[in-house]
């Protein structure tokens, strides 16, 4: 099989036996395959059919196919799709316009099936492992759920809808009481222990759409669309009643068991202006409420009185202990992110940038790359002897693309100028710079051999 999956792919070009070459083509691999004569066709199809892959003909009259790129990768249903540029022209400025426009490859017409079938995969590929960084960024590591930044984000997309519908909503703050004693007391595996069995029943006590996150340490947040306060608040308090008996064992031989409890506050959208940060504000203030008043309860913010509010004080100060905690993480992650291998003729931390700082995927594409190019040099040399220009220019175009997209900088201006004398048909300076281009090759995969390959084995 081609492709590991039936791949949705939408193909835009303007010239019918193109497009209908395309569709054989892509049939006969296992794709789906939607055609679109023109770019504002393809937009139509976007917004009612989900696609894996787009291949874009850049010359199309009416919107041309960077103007229908640059629409795609300005929306942001869209803006994910990989794009694959098509064109009979391989003229440079097409080339860096549609690649600095956010296209993820470049294929010349006629195209070769098997090339493009490649460069279909790596965008595929490349996307999947994307969209698996993307999740796993908005997941909060410990307990699986929602983390702050998934919450804000999906809060404020709710909160706006509440507005335009004029629907009711409402957000819940929580916290687990005395959760530092309880670390004291059992330990940090057991507080862990706690703080996953307390999301779980988080996530089965609300609804499906209600927006569950863990917010910080022992800190975790709700969001009630479409719910009035009163109903938030009966939803709060038997989940507060469920906590409340809710027992964690020990598991160490013993048959003692934990339990904890916790304070809720509530805000609803009625009794604020409806802007998220002023109702989170709102409904930590019905959570300090709850702590001051003996905690193991629910506290409706909207219900405070003004006099209540002043004497609670500011939490925007973090504790003690939360700012060792995050100093802690801090300290982590500054760690993680040092730890980063030496390749010679490559900018690292530039390649890594490519892929979000992904070390793992980032070796593995290294990898693909020594396992592709390892043999251009000769594969070049060969091209240029024979004068077999199709093949040179191909081989130099694209080595100078990865090469620039693994930060391979030297490679890259190496292969630039054999790609430029190329085009330019000036056969005297072939032989020089070709020298150019071996040698970097020779340097950047002798590296990646010794140090992601050899030594892995
Ligand atoms: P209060 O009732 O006033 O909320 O008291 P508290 O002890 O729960 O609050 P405080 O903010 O003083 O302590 C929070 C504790 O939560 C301290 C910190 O060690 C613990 N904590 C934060 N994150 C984690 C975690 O990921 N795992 C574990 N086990 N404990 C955590
Ligand atoms: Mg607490
Ligand atoms: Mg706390």
């Amino acid at each position: 099989m081609i492709f590991d999956k039936h791949y949705r792919i939408l193909v835009v070009d303007d010239a019918k036996d193109s497009q209908m070459l395309l569709s054989f083509d892509l049939q006969a691999a296992g794709c789906d395959v939607i055609s679109a004569g023109s770019g504002e066709i393809a937009l139509s199809i976007l917004d009612s059919t989900d696609i894996d892959l787009i291949i874009l003909d850049m010359h199309m009259p009416g919107l041309s196919g960077l103007a229908t790129l640059a629409r795609l990768k300005n929306n942001v249903h869209w803006q994910m799709i990989p794009v694959i540029m098509l064109s009979s022209s391989d003229a440079e400025e097409g080339v860096v316009s549609s690649l600095e426009l956010g296209a993820d490859d470049y294929v010349i017409k006629p195209y070769i099936r098997k090339v493009l079938f490649a460069r279909m995969r790596t965008a595929l590929r490349l996307r999947e492992k994307t969209k698996i960084l993307e999740d796993l960024a908005k997941i909060d590591f410990l307990t699986g759920i929602n983390n702050r930044a998934c919450f804000d984000e999906q809060t404020s997309s709710a909160v706006s809808q509440a507005q335009r519908t004029e629907q009711p909503l409402v957000i819940a703050m929580l916290d687990i009481d005395f959760f530092k004693v309880v670390n004291d007391d059992y330990g940090h595996d057991i507080g862990d222990k706690i703080l996953i069995a307390f999301a779980k029943r988080l996530t089965e006590c609300f609804r499906n759409y209600d927006i569950v996150a863990r917010i910080g340490g022992e800190e975790f947040a709700v969001c009630l669309p479409h719910t009035s306060i009163d109903d938030a608040f009966n939803a709060c308090e038997r989940f507060r009643a469920s906590i409340e008996y809710m027992r964690i064992p020990l598991n160490n031989g013993s048959k003692k068991e934990v339990g904890i409890t916790v304070s809720i506050g509530v805000s609803s959208s009625s009794s604020v202006s409806l802007d998220m940060a002023c109702l989170l504000k709102q409904a930590d203030i019905g959570l300090y409420h709850a702590k001051a008043h003996g905690r193991n309860q629910v506290v409706n913010a909207d219900e405070l009185l003004d006099n209540d509010i002043v004497t609670l004080g500011d939490r925007s100060e973090y504790t003690a202990e939360e700012k060792q905690f995050i100093q802690e993480k801090e300290s982590l992650n500054s760690n993680a992110l040092s730890i980063v291998f030496a390749i010679e003729g490559i900018d690292v931390k530039l390649g890594m940038s490519n892929v979000l700082d992904d070390e793992k995927l980032y070796k593995d594409i290294l990898k693909m790359f020594y396992q592709d190019h390892h043999h251009d040099a000769s594969k070049l040399s060969c091209a240029i002897k024979c004068n077999d220009f199709q093949a040179s220019k191909h081989l130099a175009h694209t080595l100078k693309g990865v090469a620039c997209s693994v930060g391979a900088m030297p490679l890259f201006e190496a292969a630039k100028l054999l790609d430029t004398a190329i085009n330019e048909q000036q056969f005297d300076s072939f032989k020089q710079l070709l020298q150019g281009v071996v040698a970097e090759l020779e340097i950047v995969m002798c590296d990646i051999n010794e140090e992601l390959i050899v030594s892995a084995a």
